[in-house]
């Protein structure tokens, strides 16, 4: 029986291995080793241009479509994004030092996160960044320092909880009220916020910023919050005489991960939310702003995938099978973290029937590192690559040395062929920056 391939970007190649984007996953475990990420720049591009085109069609020019970096943050990204004319936000020093890096133009970053330190205000304003998502009351007045000192006047909008129940794991849920990130508008904090900042000089007033929440599988939520965003917008301009001019309305767009999954496309989720603003914009009696989306997982995590080598296949009576690879939580934390599902196959025998089913595990100390649990796999053995589908989001970004594992490559694909764009970390890494 021939298997139901991830997707369109998979086949099976004449020798029966896995074959994503040209690349046969087999000689590619061979040549980089494992484990390893790989990303289809293809996939990357794609998704890239699926969302630029259809903002576009719904917005016109006033749009932009920010990548969110924490994602998938290293220097290759960046001048992919910057061809395909996406901008990017960065959360930390680090994520802006890397985009610089990279020669990603500072004008096209936004910076939030809910506890930026001075010394990364000092860094953003500095290099010229293209604005600042203000989080807290107290980031008005420091940010406002910092821009009075440089004598730099920059653009900032205000994080706010739109009071949204995104229907997802709680952990990566962040529209509602009780939630670290932003200012509430039923306790009036949204316009404190604002108050203060019209009587800041330096910090130039131009928008307001949302995101409820990752991986969402429902349009509705995001109309709900769009329309509540505008509300707010427009109550802002009208009653305090703001000139608000962007609207930025987040990511969390969510992604196929296992076969089951049904996310809403690229192209129908933006004509949704087109139609969303259009209707609340002209209830409001506005103009539509300039809108902004912040898709990470949507872009990378189905251009990606990682390759282990099976090591111990362990068949417990009346338990189940643990199929266990050479990484695990280190280079993907996500089942750790919230006990998220990976679809897999064995690259070496790619149409063969999954006839087990199985728990694939890592090789860490700890029994909840694994990659997925109950899942339909060829019969594994000790030798095979594995093949674990759309790792391409929240898994290089989010891995670790945990048990002193050394971390994977990147690879990128690129007309069939593989190119290092991360090298792997050596036992040396681990030990330099230890002082004896
Ligand atoms: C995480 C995050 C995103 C991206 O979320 P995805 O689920 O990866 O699309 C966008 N905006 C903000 C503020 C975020 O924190």
């Amino acid at each position: 029986m021939k298997q139901e391939l991830f997707s369109n970007h998979f086949a099976v190649g004449n020798n029966g291995c896995l074959v994503f984007d040209g690349l046969d996953l087999v000689q590619a475990a061979k040549t980089f080793k494992t484990p390893a990420y790989f990303i289809s720049e293809a996939v990357v591009r794609e998704n890239c241009r699926a969302y630029m085109r259809a903002m576009r069609q719904q917005f016109g020019e006033r749009f932009k479509v920010a990548y969110a970096s924490k994602a998938l943050c290293s220097s290759f990204i960046y001048p992919i994004l910057q061809s395909e004319g996406l901008n990017a936000d960065v959360v930390s020093g680090g994520e802006l030092y890397t985009a610089l890096h990279a020669g990603f133009p500072a004008q096209k970053l936004h910076f939030h996160g809910n506890n930026k330190t001075d010394d990364e205000l000092l860094q953003a304003v500095q290099c010229g960044i293209g604005s600042v998502v203000i989080d807290c009351l107290d980031e008005i007045e420091r940010l406002d320092a910092v821009c009075r000192h440089l004598e730099k006047k920059i653009p900032v909008l205000l994080r706010v909880k739109p009071g949204v129940d995104a229907h997802t794991h709680e952990f990566i849920s962040t529209g509602h009220n009780d939630c670290k990130f932003g200012f509430g508008i039923e306790d009036g904090q949204v316009f404190e916020a604002a108050e203060m900042l019209s009587r800041c000089k330096f910090l130039d007033f131009c928008g307001l910023h949302c995101h409820i929440g990752s991986q969402v599988f429902l349009k509705e939520p995001f109309g709900i919050a769009a329309g509540v965003m505008v509300a707010l917008f427009a109550r802002l301009n009208k009653e305090y005489g703001f000139s608000l001019r962007e609207l930025i309305l987040g990511g969390g767009f969510g992604v196929r991960y296992m076969p089951e999954d049904t996310p809403v496309p690229i192209p129908e989720m933006v004509s949704y939310l087109g139609q969303c603003l259009r209707e609340s914009c002209s209830q409001h009696g506005i103009d539509v702003p300039e809108i902004v989306i912040e898709p990470g997982r949507s872009i990378i995590c189905t251009a990606g995938v990682i390759l282990y080598t099976v090591g111990s296949v362990k068949k417990i009576p009346h338990a189940r099978t643990y199929v266990s690879v050479d990484g695990g939580m280190p280079d993907n934390p996500r089942y750790a973290l919230y006990q998220a599902q990976y679809d897999a196959c064995i690259a070496d025998r790619a149409a063969q029937e999954k006839s087990e089913i199985v728990t694939i595990a890592g090789k860490c100390c700890e029994s909840g590192d694994l990659i997925s649990r109950d899942i339909p796999l060829q019969p594994a053995r000790r030798g095979d690559t594995l093949c674990v589908f759309s790792t391409g989001a929240y898994t290089y970004s989010m891995a670790s040395n945990y048990n002193r594992l050394p971390r994977p490559p990147v690879v990128v694909i690129q007309n069939g062929c593989g190119r290092v764009v991360v090298r792997r970390e050596t036992y040396e890494d681990l030990v330099r920056n230890d002082v004896i």
